[in-house]
């Protein structure tokens, strides 16, 4: 195949710049698909950026990726030339370890295989990601995306879609839970809408008063502001269900006190060090501290199928591949409503 156009970090300390990579012929399983558009997530700023140990460069970023079918294996029964299709975090797994035969690939224990910053199951050839125009995937890590849906907005499903239905889900969320979410970024703003298709009473827990009118928008039915000390009084032993989407620290103890009895605060953002909560709060009102990563396959496909039934995707600002340094830098002031996706149309 010819060499395939890119954008990628050569290192934790360069923008990512144009790049060329390979990308296989497809095999008799795989799908080959030009990427239409790709989210960018946060953690595409962690990875590029080396705020994870052992990043590997160069490093194609973008795991929020849709494209159309140009070409598939002959073995190759869910997916056909033409189809509009996602790509979520993972490409492959082990597939025959307890996880992966129960769906939840992601903890494969063998690993997954990441989209990008990973190897495939060879040991040795690096995967990269959406943040190219086109990519050869087993189907069985192939999404369907409805053609309900408009692919930009389905793009951040991919992942800040499936990372917030998942504890959605495993939490029991319906009719009348009261659910928290804090950060209303990429992630919180869909756990927003999911949890309010759910049928849940959400709150929105932003660090300042600009996100309230977008949040009611969104469909939640409250809104707090962080800094003000008075929230916390306010809402004492409310939630269900806090899920915090915040990139760095947060006061844990604050938002348990948050918890009703049996109450979990689940983690979704990754701070730098580690957690430091206070049993206390925690064994009063038999509260639990959780964290959550995406989700599986089959259940990202539950996932999309639940937004085109529903008339859910992100809310997106759509740019070009060469804006995607400055959109960088507007993520990380929390100046994004709610998710860039790039227009691969726009790699020439
Ligand atoms: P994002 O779009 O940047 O949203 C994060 C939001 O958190 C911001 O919009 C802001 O909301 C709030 N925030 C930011 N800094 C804060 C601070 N210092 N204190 C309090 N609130 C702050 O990011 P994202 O793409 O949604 O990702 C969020 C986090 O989840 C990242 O760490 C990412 O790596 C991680 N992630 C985890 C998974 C997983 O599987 N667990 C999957 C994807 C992403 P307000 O303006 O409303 O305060
Ligand atoms: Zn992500
Ligand atoms: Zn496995």
């Amino acid at each position: 195949m010819p060499a395939t156009k890119a954008y990628a970090a050569q290192s934790a300390e360069s923008p990512i710049a144009p790049f060329e990579i390979n990308r296989r012929e497809p095999g008799l399983h795989d799908v080959l698909f030009e990427v239409i558009f790709c989210g960018i997530c946060h953690t595409d700023i962690h990875m590029s950026r080396g705020h994870i140990p052992g990043c590997m460069f160069p490093m194609v970023p973008g795991h929020e990726v849709v494209g159309k079918v140009t070409q598939v294996g002959s073995a190759v029964t869910r997916h056909k030339v033409g189809d509009i299709v996602g790509v979520g975090c993972m490409v492959d797994s082990c597939r025959t370890c307890c996880e992966c035969q129960a769906g939840e690939e992601h903890f494969c224990e063998a690993g997954m295989v990441g989209t990008y910053n990973a190897l495939e199951r060879d040991g040795k050839t690096p995967t990269f990601g959406g943040y190219s125009k086109r990519m050869t995937v087993d189907e069985n890590f192939v999404l369907k995306i409805s053609t309900k849906l408009d692919p930009a907005a389905a793009a951040p499903l991919l992942c800040a879609g499936i990372t917030t239905y998942s504890p959605l889900k495993h939490w029991k969320v319906g009719k009348g839970s009261k659910v928290g979410v804090i950060g209303l970024g990429g992630l919180g703003h869909m756990a927003v809408k999911l949890a309010a298709a759910m049928g849940a009473d959400v709150t929105v827990l932003s660090t300042s008063d600009g996100k309230r009118a977008d949040a009611a928008r969104l469909g939640a039915k409250n809104f707090a502001v962080t800094k003000d000390p008075e929230t916390f009084g306010r809402l004492a032993n409310h939630f269900d269900l806090i899920i915090s989407t915040v990139s760095g620290g947060i006061n844990y103890d604050a938002y348990v006190s948050l918890l009703k009895r049996d109450g979990t605060l689940v983690m979704l953002g990754v701070p730098d060090g580690p957690m430091e909560v206070n049993v206390f709060g925690l064994l009063m009102k038999r509260k639990s501290v959780s964290a959550s990563l995406i989700g599986g396959i089959r259940e990202t496909q539950e996932m999309l199928d639940f937004c085109a039934e529903h008339g859910i995707v992100s809310d997106i600002e759509m740019i070009a591949i060469d804006k995607v340094n400055e959109a960088y830098e507007r993520i990380l002031k929390s100046d994004v409503r709610y998710r860039f996706v790039i227009d691969m149309a726009t790699l020439n």
